[in-house]
């Protein structure tokens, strides 16, 4: 390693602002262990009690038909295809209510453009949701959805916003920034809104006191300057409106879509970008892993590399799932990998509150029915007891 590499790594790990041109040099050039080494030197400072979260949720993909046909997506279909399909209120709210009885503390509904779904369609299933269960944090949709939202009903963006916050919405998940930068994202996304206008949309929440995530999809085909140029983006608005929880990325998965194979994003890079990440956002709080897109060991090492949370068990998601990622996982599981990992295993709500701290082995909690599950079919629910 040169000198000048050290010192910057040195810099970054005190937590001295880092550019672009210096993530980018990060990215392409710093030796790996010593990438990851800084970047948990800052999360051991932002998390001195050593303990690293997950959380129990549910994605319920409430339709799958959508105008906006990204090329990398294998879920949605075209208004008026035979496979199409739109839940029904009561659907979600069982969904919701087995959620529930499994121990989940957030919802998160995420779901295709479908031309038939105006404002008024999510202020009733939010109302609704609140009132079955008050006690599920609604971490829904985000800043395509808004946009979409007031396409339909013809509504600015701040009053789709306010309106579904007024329904019951508490926060926006970070969906649909797949990567902001105009070329690669008009490659893959040309019908998606813009990058620019994501984050507007984002901080135009933030200013009305609706919080979100940020992720990035990588691995369809962006150059090293252009993930970069994300990381940016995302970081300038963050300067203004201080409303990203975390920052959450994963990999482009490649079955079932236009772009197929074309391109993904490796092991090695995913694990520089979680480091750069960490060291690049000295404005955002959390960092998460993801081993639903590239695995549980991937995901335990992201733990070394920066990140302080592993997510959700998921006890449903299709839409990544529908692309490719076949890993599944429980709480017992997530649990373990942390605490593999060297850190204190809790449990957290949306808001990164601990829930649980898992300290003691022996006092793991133990209830087998808390895995992930693509469920387009039921889960299959039984009693504890039965379950042994
Ligand atoms: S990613 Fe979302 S917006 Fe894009 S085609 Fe799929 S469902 Fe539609």
């Amino acid at each position: 390693m040169t000198r000048a590499m050290g010192r910057l790594l040195d810099d970054a790990a005190e937590g001295g602002r880092i550019t672009p041109d210096e993530a980018l040099l990060l990215y392409t050039d710093a030796p790996l262990h010593a990438l990851g080494q800084a970047a948990d030197v800052v999360r051991r400072r932002r998390y001195p009690d050593n303990i690293a979260t997950y959380i129990i949720d549910r994605n319920i993909n409430y339709t799958n038909v959508c105008v906006t046909a990204c090329k990398f997506c294998a879920f949605y279909r075209a208004p008026g295809h035979k496979e199409g399909w739109t839940h029904s209120d009561e659907e979600i709210l069982r969904r919701c209510g087995e959620a529930v009885e499994l121990g989940a503390t957030q919802i998160m509904l995420q779901g295709g453009h479908s031309p038939e779904l105006g404002i008024e369609w999510y202020e009733r299933i939010f109302a609704a949701i609140k009132a079955s269960y008050p006690q599920l944090t609604l971490h829904s949709l985000g800043a395509s959805e808004v946009v979409h939202i007031g396409r339909t009903s013809n509504l600015d963006h701040a009053t789709v916003i306010a309106r579904l916050h007024a329904a019951g919405l508490d926060s926006f998940a970070g969906a649909g920034a797949e990567i902001l930068v105009e070329r690669p994202r008009t490659a893959i996304a040309p019908l998606k809104e813009k990058g620019e206008v994501w984050l507007d949309v984002m901080a135009t929440a933030h200013g009305l006191g609706v919080e979100s995530t940020a992720t990035f999809m990588m691995g369809t085909g962006e150059t090293n300057a252009e993930r970069i140029e994300h990381l940016r983006m995302i970081r300038d608005v963050q300067d203004r409106t201080g409303g990203f929880r975390s920052f959450i990325p994963w990999t482009y998965q490649p079955e079932n879509n236009h772009l197929k194979g074309r391109t993904q994003a490796t092991s090695l890079e995913y694990l520089r970008m979680v480091a750069v990440a960490r060291l690049f956002f000295d404005n955002v709080n959390h960092l998460q892993g993801s081993w639903l897109t590239t695995g549980k060991d991937i995901g335990q090492l992201t733990l070394h590399y920066g990140a302080d949370d592993l997510g959700s068990v998921m006890l449903e998601e299709n839409v990544v799932s529908s692309a490719g990622a076949r890993h599944r996982s429980n709480r017992t599981e997530l649990i373990e990998l942390i605490r593999g990992a060297g850190r204190i295993p809790a449990q957290r709500d949306t808001l990164y509150r601990h829930l649980a701290v898992h300290r003691d082995p022996a006092e793991d909690p133990v209830d087998d029915r808390v895995h992930s599950h693509v469920s387009s079919t039921a889960l299959n629910l039984v009693p504890v007891a039965a379950a042994g």
